[in-house]
């Protein structure tokens, strides 16, 4: 029987973070992954999901030493963001270059971030990559966890990690339950040309029925999630591709003037989910199986990152310490440390949704007047900028810039 310190389930963006981060510790690693990233390669066509990377997630990364395999195939930096209220007057405009950064964040493909990460385990190959395997069963035993896969091997773990996802089965084995509510919102999710440039700016208005964000891709297209009611999406799926591409234009004001062209639509049901406990006695969730939050911000998978982070900050440091890295009282600092950031995001998010969401006029004056107020007030803005680029809060080491980056960045 194989046995590992760490066994991760999930090679996912946040499951692959933490196998980076506790590369080279000593310890046996396991990284267990159903299905095998794709390779991509930077002039492969752009593939439909994305995710807008904040820098703190990006600083990670570039400790971790993946982000020059991400910025070698594709990155797009977005230096502004333009954010609006179909229902009224109020907006608000973000420009990097306010706080003296180069950009607010980058939009790369979730299969970029994934496959970059895969290269770094793969180059060091200090990791056990078991991959693709499914696990089929497991079992508590006497000092860690017994885990079987459908090929008949058997891993014994120390400390076993749920990476796996919203549908987490580590988190399920675990009786951990998942709390939340279905939001009443799918999320259209296509690729589109438009006439005018995106200008490296992320734009999302927000429509009674949900937001619709066009985040900049490095080939001049426009990555689109459009929140909307189950039965709109279910429409705009239908649609050919001039129609859908006349409702997308109408929707968006024509911002970007005309939708040229549009690539295959798929949608995503939406759910806020979150978990009361992290942690157990020799097993950590991280990422998707411990929350969900609404993708209004894109924030999701950059709080995974975070986990990641600092689960492998506090898993390192007890090892350090010569003290148990499965006990409980070890893992929940871990808890303590993530906990409280994910539920603010989450109910922020969740906040929002409901305050967009409403057409009753008191309301409506009041999330206008707040965009208004907000634009107008630079520390205000500036406040809410470093909080949505990750580099506000209790970061991780990996996460913190060195004095020297520090500097280059005035
Ligand atoms: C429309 C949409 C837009 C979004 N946009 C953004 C954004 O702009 N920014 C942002 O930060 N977030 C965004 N998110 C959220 C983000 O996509 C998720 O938070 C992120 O994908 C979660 O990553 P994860 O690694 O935790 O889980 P997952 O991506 O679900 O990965 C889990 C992995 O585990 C594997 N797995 C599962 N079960 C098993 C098993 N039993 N055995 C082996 N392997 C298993 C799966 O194959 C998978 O690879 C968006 C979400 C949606 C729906």
């Amino acid at each position: 029987m194989d046995r590992f310190d760490v066994l991760i389930i999930g090679g996912g963006m946040v499951g692959a973070t933490l196998a980076c981060a506790l590369q080279d510790s000593g310890m046996k690693i396991g990284l267990i992954e159903a299905s095998p990233p794709a390779d991509i390669h930077d002039n492969d066509p752009v593939t439909l999901r994305v995710s807008a990377i904040t820098r703190a997630s990006q600083q990670i990364f570039t400790a971790l030493n993946a982000w020059p395999g991400m910025a070698a195939r594709r990155v797009s930096p977005f230096r502004e963001m333009r954010v609006w209220d179909a229902g009224g007057e109020g907006a608000i405009h973000f420009d990097a270059a306010e706080l003296g950064e180069d950009a607010l964040g980058h939009i790369i493909e979730n299969g970029v971030v994934q496959r970059a990460l895969w290269d770094t385990l793969t180059a060091r190959a200090s990791v056990e990559l078991l991959c693709p395997a499914v696990v089929t069963t497991l079992q508590r035993i006497e000092g860690g966890t017994l885990c079987r896969l459908q090929d008949g091997r058997e891993l014994r773990a120390r400390l076993l990690v749920g990476a796996d996802g919203a549908q987490s089965r580590v988190r399920r084995f675990a009786r951990i339950q998942a709390r939340g509510w279905p939001y009443d919102q799918q999320a259209v999710v296509t690729t589109v040309v438009t006439e005018h440039s995106h200008r490296e700016t992320a734009w999302q208005r927000f429509l009674p029925t949900g937001p619709l964000a066009f985040l900049p891709l490095h080939d001049g297209r426009s990555s689109i999630v459009w929140s909307t009611t189950p039965s709109q999406a279910r429409q705009l799926l239908q649609l050919d591709d001039d129609e859908f591409c006349r409702q997308l234009e109408s929707a968006f004001a024509a911002r970007l003037g005309r939708i040229e062209a549009c690539s295959e639509r798929v949608s995503f049901p939406l759910r806020l989910q979150y978990v009361d406990s992290y942690v157990q006695s020799g097993l950590a969730l991280i990422g998707d199986a411990a929350h969900t939050v609404h993708p209004l911000a894109g924030q999701g998978v950059n709080l995974g990152i975070l986990d990641a982070a600092c689960l492998a900050e506090v898993v390192l440091a007890a090892r350090t310490q010569d003290k148990d890295i499965a006990a409980l009282k070890v893992l929940r600092r871990y808890e303590r440390w993530r906990k409280g950031d994910n539920l603010l995001m989450m109910y922020a998010m969740d906040g929002f949704k409901r305050l967009f969401g409403t057409e009753w006029e008191p309301l409506r004056w009041l999330r206008n007047t707040g965009l208004r107020l907000t634009d107008n007030l630079p520390p205000v803005k500036q406040l809410v900028m470093t909080h949505a680029m990750g580099r506000s809060g209790d970061l991780p080491d990996l996460a913190r810039r060195t004095a020297a980056e520090q500097f280059s960045a005035l």
